[in-house]
C-alpha cells in the first residue's frame, strides 16, 4: 500500500460515509410515508368490508319487506275468507293458520327491527372510517409533498457519490478493495482507522509493536487484529486521515 493508495482509502470512506448517512436518511423518509400509506390502506380496505355488510343487510332488509308486504295481502285474503266461511272445521282450521302467520309475521318485523339497529350501527362506523381515510389521505400527500423535494434531491446525491465512489474504488488493488468493502459492511462504515501510539483507534487495542512498525513503514496494510479494520499509520499530533476516529 503506497501513499496514494492510503489517501484513496481515506478519501473513498469519506464518500461512502457520506453516501450511508443519506441513504439512511432516505429510508427514514420512506418508512414514514410508507407507514402511512400501509394504514391508509388498511382502513380503505375496513371502510370496504363495513360497505359490504352494510349492503347486505340492506338486501336482506329489502326481502323481509317484501315478504311482510305479500304476507299483509294474504291475510287480507285470509279474512275475506273467513267471514265467508259457513263451515266450523274449515273456519277454524282458517283461524288456526292466521294465528301461525301472525306469529311468523311478529318474527319477521323483530328480525326487521334488529336489521334496522345493525344498519344504524354499521352507517357510524362507516362515517368514522371515511373521516379517517379521509385524514390520512390529506396526511398522505402532505407527507408527500414535504419530504419529495428532499426525496428526490437524496436519490440524486446518491447516486452521483456512487459513480464518485466507484472511480476512487477502481484505483485501489482488487484484494485492498474487497477488504476495504467488507469491514466498512460490518464495521458501520468506518473500515480504514489510524493507528496512534501503538492503539488501533477503532477498537483501542494496543497492537504489537512489529505491526505497528511495520504500518508506520507504509508500505504495505494490515488489519487491526482485533476490529479487522485497515490500519494506517498516524503520529499522535495528526488528525487521523479517515473520518471518525472514535
Ligand atoms: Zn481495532
Amino acid at each position: 500500500m503506497d501513499a496514494s493508495e492510503i489517501e484513496t482509502l481515506a478519501a473513498l470512506q469519506v464518500i461512502d460515509r457520506r453516501i450511508k448517512d443519506k441513504e439512511a436518511e432516505l429510508a427514514e423518509l420512506e418508512k414514514e410515508t410508507g407507514g402511512q400509506r400501509s394504514l391508509l390502506e388498511a382502513k380503505e380496505s375496513e371502510a370496504a368490508t363495513a360497505r359490504e355488510e352494510h349492503a347486505q343487510v340492506a338486501s336482506r332488509r329489502r326481502e323481509l319487506e317484501a315478504k311482510l308486504q305479500d304476507e299483509e295481502a294474504r291475510m287480507k285474503e285470509r279474512r275475506m275468507l273467513l267471514g265467508r266461511l259457513r263451515n266450523d272445521k274449515e273456519a277454524s282450521a282458517l283461524q288456526r293458520e292466521i294465528e301461525i302467520a301472525k306469529e311468523t309475521n311478529a318474527r319477521v318485523e323483530e328480525e326487521l327491527l334488529t336489521l334496522i339497529e345493525q344498519s344504524e350501527t354499521i352507517e357510524g362506523n362507516l362515517k368514522a372510517l371515511d373521516d379517517e381515510v379521509r385524514a390520512i389521505g390529506e396526511n398522505v400527500a402532505r407527507l408527500g409533498e414535504a419530504s419529495g423535494g428532499r426525496t428526490r434531491s437524496l436519490r440524486s446525491e446518491i447516486e452521483a457519490g456512487r459513480i464518485e465512489r466507484e472511480s476512487l474504488a477502481a484505483r485501489l488493488g482488487g484484494t485492498l478493495r474487497r477488504r476495504y468493502e467488507q469491514v466498512f459492511q460490518r464495521r458501520d462504515g468506518i473500515a480504514v482507522i489510524a493507528v496512534t501510539d501503538g492503539h488501533c483507534r477503532g477498537c483501542n487495542v494496543t497492537l504489537p509493536p512489529q505491526m505497528w512498525n511495520k504500518i508506520r513503514r507504509g508500505n504495505e496494510f494490515d488489519s487491526c487484529p482485533s476490529c479487522q479494520r485497515i490500519l494506517v499509520w498516524q503520529p499522535a499530533a495528526e488528525a487521523p486521515p479517515a473520518a471518525g476516529g472514535s
